[in-house]
């Protein structure tokens, strides 16, 4: 069983698009992969909207702890709204309660409260979900707003993933990952057989691959890379394709602005199936190719 994450330096550069397309490609490809998806842009999770799941089941995921103070233990004293460092404890009337988004979980309040009136509550920050799509079983999470722990979120979707994909005796874990670097996408790339960079031909692009570059290169995954919407700039496209040269990266194509991807998001639908023949669906297939190749001697 192998695993291929695709990521890129920042958002917006269309990764979820060429993951879609990947999705359907594998399940339908000339060399079909019996695949398990799994979307680990925990913040913005919108795989989904492609590939239109059928969730059958979801279960709450637990993040940190805040205090919770017991109204009817507390004596006023205040003396946790003095020690709390975050200014998390809120005084209205003597009667003294936790800002559940300010609180920090340092539990300072709970030891220097002297009633014990307050304790620690592990908080439900996300959901995470298994569903059933078109093109294989999908993993999928949403983390609620102004949460934080997505790294963890991204391991355990992942974790699900490759269980199910053991399971069921599947041959690949197709990984949508996060945009930008930090936790969730450290957690993303570790365990990843390939990862295949999608980046953008802006001003910044060479700038951007590299930042996702300096983690896969961390964690010792074989990386590729390609260029989505290529013809908007063609010298920040050959900007990017010198680079992959000089650096010893895989280049593997050009992908062309194309308006049918955004039809087909729209639609709803990954762009290979949507219209096979457009010039996006033609790139995709041949980068798809390649990856296949890799992966099928990896
Ligand atoms: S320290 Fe304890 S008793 Fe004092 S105000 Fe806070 S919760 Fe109430
Ligand atoms: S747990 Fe820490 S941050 Fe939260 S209310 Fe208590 S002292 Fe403040």
């Amino acid at each position: 069983m192998k695993q291929l994450v695709i990521l890129s330096g920042k958002g917006g550069t269309g990764k979820t698009s060429v993951t879609a397309a990947f999705a359907h490609l594998a399940a339908e490809g000339p060399h079909p992969f019996k695949t398990v998806l799994a979307d680990a842009d925990v913040d913005a999770a919108n795989l989904e909207l492609v590939l239109a799941p059928q969730v059958l089941s979801s279960e709450d995921f637990r993040g940190g702890q805040i205090a919770v103070i017991d109204p009817d233990t507390c004596e006023g004293c205040g003396i946790c709204q003095q020690v709390c460092r975050f200014e998390a404890v809120l005084e209205s009337g003597f009667t003294y309660t936790v800002d559940p988004i300010a609180c920090d979980g340092c539990a300072a309040c709970v030891y220097q409260c002297p009633e014990d009136a307050i304790e620690m509550v592990e908080q439900v920050v996300g959901q995470w979900y298994r569903s059933d799509s078109r093109f294989g079983p999908l993993l999928h999470a949403n983390l609620y707003p102004g949460q934080e722990n997505s790294g963890k979120l991204v391991t355990l979707v992942k974790q699900h993933a490759r269980l199910l994909a053991l399971d069921d005796d599947r041959d690949l874990v197709l990984v949508d990952g996060p945009p930008g670097i930090g936790c969730p996408v450290i957690s993303a790339v570790s365990g990843a057989d390939l990862a295949l960079i999608v980046a953008e031909p802006t001003v910044s692009g060479v700038h951007d691959m590299r930042r996702a570059l300096e983690t896969t290169r961390h964690f010792g995954v074989q990386s590729l890379a390609c260029v989505n919407k290529a013809d908007i700039y063609p010298q920040g496209s050959a900007e990017i394709e010198a680079y992959c040269r000089e650096s010893g990266i895989e280049f593997v194509g050009q992908i062309p602005y194309d308006i049918s991807v955004t039809e087909a998001m729209v639609q709803g639908e990954p762009v290979t199936s949507y219209r096979p023949d457009s010039a996006a669906s033609l790139a995709l297939r041949q980068v798809w190719e390649t990856l296949t190749g890799i992966l099928g001697g990896a």
